[in-house]
């Protein structure tokens, strides 16, 4: 397109002096200079202040410059990934990562936990005792890792039969069986016969201790404690670890034994409620604190050492015998001697002075 003059002034139309290559020359001038001045001062508004270079300066940064403008100044940008680094290799794993707000995949049905250590320790060379399925409830009563002790297997593979078969928690029913197994049975084999049963007096239960309503849960609340009256032997006889006629160094024995396995041990002369058997658990304590009460009774005397001795049949007939029983009653307090003479004359000695006194059944109040 041809912009000379004579053709631009068919487009504007002049008059007079006005038209021509003169003025046409003027008003590109001025509009040259109007732009040289417009651009310095754009550039100083954008840095604040004006520099004579700044033209220049412009020219270079005005790109990046308008680019950097729509983040903030303190957000860190990534460093540009240097051409020499090797390629990113894809995720192998084969995980997926699951974003916020994406649906759960349906859950699998919880697979049964895995066998504990005990569990897998009590195998039936050592005892029959199957797992059965946890207990929760009521209240805090219950156990996990419970196991049904049916029988004890001796080394010499001897079964020791318990009766009834114990719920316990494994733990608890390891003990007992290490306790038979290496503590009791030589007992038995020092009385010429191995032990056929266990008599289980009580062992899950969910109650309080000492059958108290309300009170503090019992070990035998959580299938940790066990209460053993009697062991059977093979031959008939029975170790009963509470009765006084029993050796009492057998009975010191188990009483030795129990206490260095079991953290809780109570039979008689402990409190009162374990006159009639023994009460062993594992509840834990702080700083392991045990509790071992079980007295050793001696034996009861089995003749009342102030009976007196028969009257001979060549003794004279005594001259108080004919007196009542109040007039013996003084004669007693000065006479003893005769007193007591006359006393085996008269009457027979009553049963209750030489028998043991009755025990108490307290099986209503247990640990
Ligand atoms: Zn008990």
């Amino acid at each position: 397109m041809n912009f000379s003059a004579e053709k631009a002034s068919r487009k504007w139309p002049c008059a007079g002096l006005a038209c021509g290559e003169r003025p046409m020359v003027t008003v590109a001038a001025i509009l040259l200079m109007l732009c040289a001045q417009a651009a310095p001062a754009a550039a100083a508004r954008k840095s604040g202040a004006w520099s004579p270079g700044a033209s220049s300066e412009l020219s270079r940064e005005r790109g990046p410059k308008l680019s950097r403008t729509a983040l903030p100044a303190s957000v860190p940008l990534p460093k540009a990934r240097p051409a020499e680094a090797p390629a990113a290799e894809p995720d192998k794993s084969g995980a997926r990562k699951q974003s916020p707000g994406e649906p759960t995949e349906q859950a699998a049905p919880a697979a049964p936990p895995p066998p504990s250590a005990c569990r897998l320790a009590l195998t039936e060379e050592i005892a029959i005792a199957p797992s059965i399925p946890d207990i929760h409830g009521p209240g805090d009563c219950g156990g996990e890792d419970l196991v049904r002790l049916e029988a004890i297997v001796l080394p010499d593979k001897h079964r020791v039969s318990v009766k009834p078969a114990a719920i316990l928690r494994c733990r608890m029913a390891s003990a007992i069986a290490d306790w038979i197994r290496t503590d009791m049975a030589p007992l038995a084999a020092s009385l010429g016969s191995v032990i056929s049963d266990l008599d289980n007096f009580d062992s899950f239960e969910c109650r309080g201790r000492n059958r108290m309503v309300g009170g503090r849960l019992s070990e035998h609340g959580r299938a940790n404690a066990l209460d053993v009256r009697s062991l059977k032997l093979a031959n008939g006889q029975s170790i009963s670890l509470i009765d006084r006629t029993v050796s009492r160094s057998l009975r010191e024995s188990a009483l030795h034994s129990a206490c260095a396995r079991f953290s809780t041990v109570l039979g008689p002369g402990s409190d009162g409620y374990h006159e009639d058997h023994i009460h062993l658990d594992l509840m834990e304590r702080r700083n392991n604190y045990k509790i071992c009460q079980w007295e050793v009774w001696d034996p009861l005397p089995q003749i009342a050492p102030l009976l007196p001795a028969p009257r001979p049949e060549e003794a004279p007939p005594r001259e108080v015998a004919a007196k009542s029983d109040a007039t013996n009653s003084d004669a007693a307090k000065s006479e003893p001697a005769k007193s007591d003479a006359a006393r085996s004359d008269t009457s027979e000695p009553d049963a209750g002075d030489i028998r043991p006194p009755a025990k108490k059944r307290r099986q209503n109040r247990r640990f």
